[in-house]
């Protein structure tokens, strides 16, 4: 059993700076927890300082060190036993088989990237040989390979302390892609980021790694994550939360003297359209299961459900109503969010255009515990106004209800960016469900058919991601073995001598890669080129 210590965690020292002090407090009792003291521009200053100096030592670890790194830091994890499991249980309020499951797939990802890390594939070697008798310009010989970036900052999520927190997706990747790791503790669960701090310590030593590779700093100030995406030593982001703390990452970093990339998963109302022989065929059915996806985990998933188009039908209708009224009211991870969530139902059920399927009256402890909320509009309404698409975090969804399947098109038409777009339906609904996928896939990143978007499956052909509101870089994914390449940039040698070149592209293919050598993939051996030098 770990004593917590109340510190942050600066390139292995623990440290309690003289600033603020804010407490995490429990989401079922509303009871102050543990007390922390927010970092400072001494401690952001003291991290900066110890990662850079350890980027010069970690980048050019073996691909074997990095990836005994990572699956030591998962076995770290695992054995906190316990421990972890209950204490990010009493700041979330998520419970102990939840956090289980997350566990499992925080440790899984450590695993799967040290995986790739260990195959050395991920730096996608390519080598063009020279040919110095070329005319009527010799041509020179190139190779080119993913090189980390530099010191990055993590900035986790509250309702994922785990997958999307100190030591989630984010730090995994940008760790295995070579990078040394700031991050920033989510406030609302910051015993869970100190537990993870251990883990990482004993990591370090076990592996021999430079302790700047690591820090974490605890806070609840918005100034400290500015600063830290200002400071000079940090190369990239890597944030998961709300559209608002995305953007503002994003305004800071491209108005740095040097900016640099921002990678913010962010909000998404993952809309849902029902086709019209899906409806009239198995509309109830789905409106029950929709009601359960919406509700799951109080809704506080990013690929929750939050809107569902249909040309109108008054049993799903009812049943998504019965659904969710009918579901047990959950936990609501901390303040931000229950106040964010009922000033934002106050909003739209005060409006003329918005009906609330289900209405019951909102209470003060509706900020803790919120009803299961399906409220209705429709397509017209919807279509002229951007706000109406606008992600309430929490277990809530909007019907909108289309005159003809023309204008759910117009609907489909209409949609920003987001991290998942549904179609339900069965084989007659062909032509419509056509024309909808093919604008599905223009606004969303992952595209779904008869399923529901909430659970994200972590495996390799994952796009998690999609078009700006949803995240800050369209092209890339957080989930997957993929999510590693936003933390490395290609570089390519030309000229350079056997004895200076990476491993992964020397002639002799020590690593035994799969190479594109010339435009094909092979493993085989490079024949040096006498260049006359
Ligand atoms: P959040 O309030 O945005 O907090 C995330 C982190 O950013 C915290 O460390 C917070 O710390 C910091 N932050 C937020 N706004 C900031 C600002 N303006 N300036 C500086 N720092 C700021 O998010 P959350 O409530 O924890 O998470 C829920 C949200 O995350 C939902 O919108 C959900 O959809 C989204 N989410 C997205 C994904 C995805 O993969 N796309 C996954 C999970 C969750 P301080 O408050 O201390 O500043």
């Amino acid at each position: 059993m770990v004593k917590l210590n109340q510190k942050s965690y600066i390139a292995g020292s623990w440290i309690i700076p003289s600033s603020e002090v804010f407490q995490s407090k429990s989401p079922v009792t509303g009871k102050a927890l543990a007390t922390y003291n927010s970092c400072g521009l001494a401690e952001l200053e003291a991290a900066a300082s110890a990662a850079q100096t350890a980027f010069a030592e970690y980048r050019v670890c073996s691909h074997i060190q990095i990836s005994e790194f990572l699956n030591t830091i998962a076995e770290e994890i695992e054995s906190l036993g316990d421990q972890l499991l209950e204490t990010a249980d009493a700041e979330s309020g998520l419970g102990i088989p939840r956090m289980t499951g997350e566990r499992a797939r925080t440790c899984g990802q450590l695993r799967a990237f040290a995986d790739i890390v260990a195959q050395g594939q991920w730096v996608q070697a390519s080598i063009d040989t020279a040919i110095p008798d070329r005319k009527p310009v010799p041509k020179p010989d190139l190779r080119r390979m993913m090189r980390p970036l530099g010191p990055v900052a993590v900035f986790g999520a509250s309702n994922f302390p785990f997958a999307y927190g100190s030591v989630g997706g984010d730090t995994a990747s940008a760790l295995a892609a070579g990078n040394p790791v700031i991050v920033k503790g989510h406030p609302s669960h910051p015993a869970t980021n100190e537990l993870f701090c251990h883990a990482l310590d004993a990591a370090i030593t076990r592996c021999n790694m430079p302790r700047g590779v690591f820090s974490m700093l605890q806070g609840a100030t918005h100034e400290l994550g500015g600063e830290l995406v200002k400071h000079p030593v940090v190369q990239a982001v890597g944030f998961t939360g709300s559209l608002g703390g995305g953007r503002a990452f994003m305004d800071i970093a491209a108005s740095r003297p040097t900016p640099i990339p921002v990678f913010a998963e962010m909000g998404s109302v993952n809309p849902i359209f029902v086709a019209t022989d899906a409806m009239s065929t198995r509309g109830e059915a789905i409106g029950t299961t929709l009601a359960a996806s919406v509700a799951m985990g109080t809704g506080q998933f990013c690929t929750s459900p939050g809107v569902v188009v249909t040309t109108g039908n008054a049993d799903f209708n009812t049943a998504v109503a019965k659904g969710l009224s009918e579901t047990p009211r959950g936990l609501l991870l901390n303040d931000n969010i229950g106040n964010a969530l009922v000033r934002a139902v106050k909003e739209i059920t005060a409006r003329s255009d918005v009906k609330w399927l289900n209405q019951v009256e909102l209470s003060d402890s509706d900020t803790s515990t919120p009803p299961n909320i399906v409220l209705k509009t429709s397509a017209q309404d919807f279509l002229v106004d951007k706000t109406l698409q606008e992600e309430i975090f929490g277990p809530v969804t909007m019907i909108v209800e289309c005159d003809n399947e023309q204008q759910m098109l117009q609907v489909a038409d209409s949609f920003e960016g987001n991290l998942t777009a549904t179609v339900h339906a069965t084989d007659k609904d062909k032509t419509q469900a056509n024309a909808l996928l093919e604008r599905l896939e223009q606004f969303a990143g992952r595209v779904i058919y008869n399923g529901f978007p909430t659970g994200v499956e972590v495996c390799p052909s994952q796009q998690h991601g999609g078009p700006y509101p949803a995240s800050s870089a369209a092209s890339t994914t957080s989930v997957g073995a993929d999510a590693m390449l936003r933390f490395a940039r290609f570089v390519a040698y030309q000229g350079l001598p056997d004895a200076y070149l990476p491993s992964a592209l020397k002639n002799d293919n020590p690593l035994n890669l799969l190479r594109k050598v010339n435009g094909e993939l092979t493993q085989s051996k490079i024949l040096p080129v006498y260049t006359g030098v």
